[in-house]
């Protein structure tokens, strides 16, 4: 029977050699994690259950990494709670700060995701590790507790919607960009529940940090997941990351069958496609670069798990060599991993980051979520390389996100207002 690579690696997870949508099923999972918010309540739950055991100490990470270095006693307390039950347990992932980095960047550069892997977590950018040729989605805190204990989750199989990206992507247009352009085509509920599959000619040009970024926002559409096809470039990166030596398993990969059935196709040409900005309160408000108008920022955020990684700082540094900050503008930039942070040490990167007046902090989510090292007051207006501008997400209820690239963000903080390098 013809199936998607999302239907193979659910079918080889529960022990059939096909699935169909709507399925529903008991899978075996290969890794699952939690964050210093989500992994708590999933640790209380847990000792609901009254097993004494996780199901196996290598394939679970605790990464606290939302309000890490700690921001205040009630972070400190949560924090605690993974560390003490890490111990406890002889959870092998748990990522102390200094070695912490923002989970979905964290786990795939240290080759604990992997492809045609099943992965949870209780965290919904867990779909991040499609782009390695996994399936992986966000869950609830029990249902990571269920995982911990036993290794297994249920699952209704997802439909997959197909979408083709043909032709030259020009050189300014990310995986940022298409991801932002496509929630703008189909809306924040456009694949509600859906498995997200991205094909076509530019999918290959785009580096592993764009699939890692495309991936990332699948659930921004609704997406149960995002996931991308395994080529060499997948390899590359999964041979270098398995160089950590801490999860040693043989990559699987998979591939749509061509004959396969997907309950829509988008066809997208990105030859014409330019950088996009999404406006508040919505990923889906998305308009190309030259549409925006005079938007004046106060701030501008380079890093999360969605713009964290090494290929962004590159394109942050290359706009601000040589500029300063506009003198209203506070530039924030947070490398999403301790790797990233000593690679723009020695790079150079951070000489350009720190000459140009940003502030640069140690790996954290921080000010994605409205956390700490970047909150906004009321009135004030950002652009951010994050995932969500929801009404409040980043502070006040009466701030504004906007997102965009790495390259929008750093040429905004330049000019104090949102504009490509383009326009500097
Ligand atoms: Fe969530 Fe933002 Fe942290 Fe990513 S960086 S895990 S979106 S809070």
């Amino acid at each position: 029977m013809s199936q998607t690579i999302s239907e193979k690696i659910l079918a080889a997870h529960c022990g059939k050699a096909s699935v169909k949508p709507g399925e529903l099923i008991s899978a075996k999972v290969d890794f699952c994690l939690g964050n210093d918010i989500t992994a708590p309540v999933a640790i209380n739950e847990f000792r609901k259950i009254g097993v004494s055991k996780v199901f196996d100490k290598n394939r679970i990470a605790l990464v606290p990494d939302h309000f890490t270095p700690n921001k205040d006693i009630k972070s400190a307390e949560q924090v605690k709670v993974l560390r003490e039950f890490a111990k406890e347990m002889g959870i092998v992932n748990f990522f102390e700060v200094g070695r912490m980095g923002v989970e979905h960047a964290l786990l795939p550069e240290l080759g604990l995701v992997l492809p045609g892997d099943l992965i949870i977590g209780a965290d919904s950018h867990t779909c991040t590790y499609g782009a390695l040729g996994a399936f992986s989605t966000g869950v609830g805190s029990t249902d990571l507790a269920a995982c911990m204990a036993t290794g297994e989750v249920w699952f209704k199989v997802p439909e997959s919607i197909k979408f083709n990206l043909n032709g030259k992507l020009p050189k300014d247009v990310t995986g940022k960009d298409l991801i932002l352009y496509i929630i703008g085509l189909i809306g924040v509920d456009g694949a509600l529940y859906k498995s997200m599959e991205f094909a076509g000619d530019a999918v290959y040009e785009l580096s592993m940090e764009g699939r890692l970024t495309m991936a990332n926002m699948a659930i921004e559409a609704g997406g149960k997941n995002g996931i991308f096809p395994v080529d060499e470039k997948t390899k590359a990166y999964v041979k270098e990351a398995q160089k950590a030596g801490i999860r040693i398993a043989e990559p699987k990969f998979y591939a749509s069958d061509p004959d396969a059935v997907y309950a829509k196709v988008y066809d997208i040409d990105v030859t014409k496609l330019e950088p996009q900005v999404a406006f508040p309160h919505l990923p889906e408000n998305s308009k190309p670069l030259s549409k925006v108008g005079n938007i004046k920022i106060d701030q501008s955020y380079i890093g999360s798990c969605t713009n964290g990684r090494i290929e962004d700082m590159r394109q942050a540094a290359e706009v601000l060599k040589g500029r300063h900050v506009h003198p209203e503008v506070r530039l924030i930039i947070i490398p999403a991993t301790p790797k990233v942070y000593r690679q723009i040490i020695d790079e150079g990167i951070m000489e350009v980051f720190l000459d140009a007046g940003a502030a640069v902090s140690t790996p954290t989510c921080g000010p994605c979520l409205g956390g700490h090292m970047g909150i906004l007051a009321a009135g004030e207006k950002t652009i951010a390389t994050s995932n969500r501008n929801f009404v409040g997400r980043m502070g006040s209820p009466k701030s504004e996100v906007y997102l965009s690239n790495p390259a929008v963000a750093a040429a905004s903080a330049i000019a104090g207002k949102i504009v490509g390098p383009k326009d500097l």
